[in-house]
Parts: C-alpha cells; structure tokens; sequence
C-alpha cells in the first residue's frame, strides 16, 4: 500500500491547503494543478515551474500517478483497450474510441463489479473494490498522453462515457469528485454536458443524480421489457423493480436541460430478449409511463467466452428498431467498437492475451 498522497485525486481548494500544510503559499496549489491536469506532466520533476526544493517535497509527500499500464491493444478499427493495475494489483480497464469527429474515452469505476448482468463478463470478477477519484481522473490523463503526446492538445475535445467496468451509482462520491476534477478550465476542461454516466439501476442514486447542479447525462441499462426477464439478466432488478425504475427515469425526464434528453441501453441477446413481442413490450413500456424525452440504444450483444448468449441477427435488429419506431419510440443502433480486443460493451474482464495485437510503447 502506498503511503504518499495522490495529489490528482486533489480539488483545487484540496490542493491549497495541503501546500499551505507543507509551508508553500497558497498561489502554488494553481501551478500544481495546472502541472497535473492541463499540462498532464507525469512527474513533479517535470514541472520546472515549481522551485526545485518545492518539487523535493513533493516527491517525498505526494505522488502523481497510481495507475501502471500493463497492456494495450489496438482494434482493427482504431480502437485502443488499456489494461491497468492499481498499486494494490487490481485489473482497471479504459478504452479509447476514435471517430472522425470526436474521441470518446469509456473509463471505469470500481474494479470489477458486484452486479451480477448475466450477459457481462466483468459480472465474473466480482467486485474487488471502488476506485478512487484520483484512480478515475488518471484513466483519462494515461489515456490522452498515450493517443495525443505528454500534455498535447486534443484535436476534437473528449467526450466521457462511464460505462467500463463496474456501476458508477455505487462509487457515487469518487465518480462525482472525479468529474468535478476533470471539468475545471484550467485542468482537463471536460466539462460535464460532455459526459454520460449509465447505470444498470440504482434507483436512490438515479434520484440524487437528477439534482445535481452540474449534471452529466444519463443513461440507464433496461435490457428487458418485464422484471421476470430482468430479474434473471440483471439481478439488480429483485432490489429494484421496473416500476421503480421508471418512477425514477420519470423523475429524471423532469430534471432534463432545453434539448436535453436520456437514455435507455438495451442489449440485444439472440433468442432472449429480441423477439417482435419483446419489441413491442418495451415500446408499450416506454408509452404507458409516459417518457417522451428518451431514446433507446440497442447494443448488438458481444459474444465472448464463457458467455453462452449469442448476438441477435442483423435482420431481427432491423426488426425490433422499427418495431420500435413504428410505435413512437426513437431508437438508434450504437455500431460496436474493439470487439476483437474485448474492447467492447460487456466484454471487459481484464482480458489478457498474447495473441492480440499489443501497441509498443
Ligand atoms: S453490465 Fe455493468 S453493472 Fe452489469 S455487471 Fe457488467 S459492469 Fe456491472
């Protein structure tokens, strides 16, 4: 266990009074920051702002970076999945998702996760613990260094979606701090309307979430039309049943911005949860509780071993999209992405193997 203190875990007001603790004035704490999450310099020694013997106490003090890469890989379609431990030896796993337009960077929030989805392999680790938010800003940090250079612009800004491993609603406090960190001007500047946040269903959470001044976006996983089907493909659901859930969704559609909508994630499973009726199910769901402000995102499910559901065909996809549509709900298929380096949705599982490409370093 690391006794020093993981200064990018810091808020700036956090930042101040540990530098007036170690006798340095308060104006430091600035450069610090700057140095940590706008220059995103990997060591204090790098940042020859700071006097030298300032920089000497640092190094006995604090430390920057907790997070060791262990492994990346690159897909065929640009896409890059790192491989992380935690100084404790935990898996963390963050992707990289290129497009023209824009980067999407999907970080994790616990390592592992203690929700059991049936059709995710990240469900098999179990929870081995919460990360912290100095854990959750570094993904990020690692993961810009790594595509762009130490510190280098990004060409197209960086959209954030938490939806790696783990439930983001049961590491509420980090995650927040985390994304207050990473929105400050003069350090990352993601600001949160550039976040998604998506949760399998924590409806306490949900709630709290909605009155949140400075509010992410949100998605929620549903994944089945009725709670026989979820309880069983996300257990989640024996503690909070649909009408909860959508109590909460309700409750959050009344929380939304001008133009602003939310999300619900469904993951089609061949044979399981795609039929027609399974369609028309979900739209008659969405009509009843009245939600008019939510779009639905089919996610082609990713096989991978020892998983046994497989992905829905290509024409039933079509089928239950226009199902959808036909009865008043927008719905979008979302194009998966690294599913060659167990990049992609639900794959995560801190997959290690020789035969993927590895990227040098
Ligand atoms: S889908 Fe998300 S919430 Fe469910 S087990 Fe996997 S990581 Fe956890």
């Amino acid at each position: 266990m690391s006794e020093k203190i993981h200064l990018t875990a810091f808020t700036k007001d956090e930042l101040a009074e540990f530098v007036q603790n170690i006798g340095e004035p308060k104006y430091r704490a600035k450069q610090i920051f700057k140095g940590l999450h706008e220059r995103r310099l990997p060591s204090f020694d790098e940042m020859t702002d700071l006097p030298k013997n300032l920089r000497e106490k640092l190094n006995e003090a604090a430390q920057v970076s907790t997070l060791t890469v262990e492994s990346r890989y690159v897909s065929v379609d640009g896409t890059r999945r790192f491989l992380m431990k935690t100084h404790d030896n935990l898996p963390v796993e963050t992707v990289f998702i290129p497009t023209e337009s824009r980067d999407t960077i999907c970080f994790s929030s616990q390592s592992g996760c203690p929700l059991k989805c049936d059709f995710c392999l990240t469900a098999k680790l179990g929870l081995l613990r919460n990360l912290t938010a100095g854990e959750i800003v570094e993904q990020i940090i690692i993961v810009l260094n790594d595509v762009y250079g130490i510190g280098a612009e990004t060409p197209h800004g960086t959209n954030l979606v938490g939806m790696g491993a783990g439930e983001p609603f049961l590491n509420f406090e980090n995650l927040i701090k985390a994304l207050s960190i990473m929105s400050e001007e003069d350090g990352l500047f993601i600001v949160p309307n550039r976040v998604t946040i998506s949760t399998a269903g924590i409806v306490p959470k949900i709630y709290e979430f909605a009155k949140l001044e400075k509010r992410p976006h949100l998605a929620i996983s549903l994944s089945a039309p009725n709670d026989e089907l979820r309880d069983k493909l996300m257990p989640i659901n024996k503690r909070w049943n649909i009408e909860e859930l959508f109590a909460a969704a309700k409750d959050f559609e009344r929380s939304l911005r001008k133009g602003e909508r939310f999300t619900f994630e469904y993951v089609l499973l061949g044979g399981v949860n795609d039929t027609d009726e399974h369609a028309r199910s979900l739209a008659d769901l969405l009509n009843k509780h009245g939600l008019t402000r939510v779009k639905i995102n089919l996610i082609a499910h990713n096989s991978a071993e020892p998983l046994e559901y497989r992905p829905s065909s290509r024409e039933q996809i079509e089928r239950f999209k226009k199902i959808l549509e036909s009865k008043g709900v927008d719905a979008y298929l979302r194009t998966p992405r690294g599913r060659d380096i167990y990049a992609a949705c639900g794959q995560l599982a801190a997959k290690s193997e020789p035969n993927l490409i590895q990227i040098g370093r």
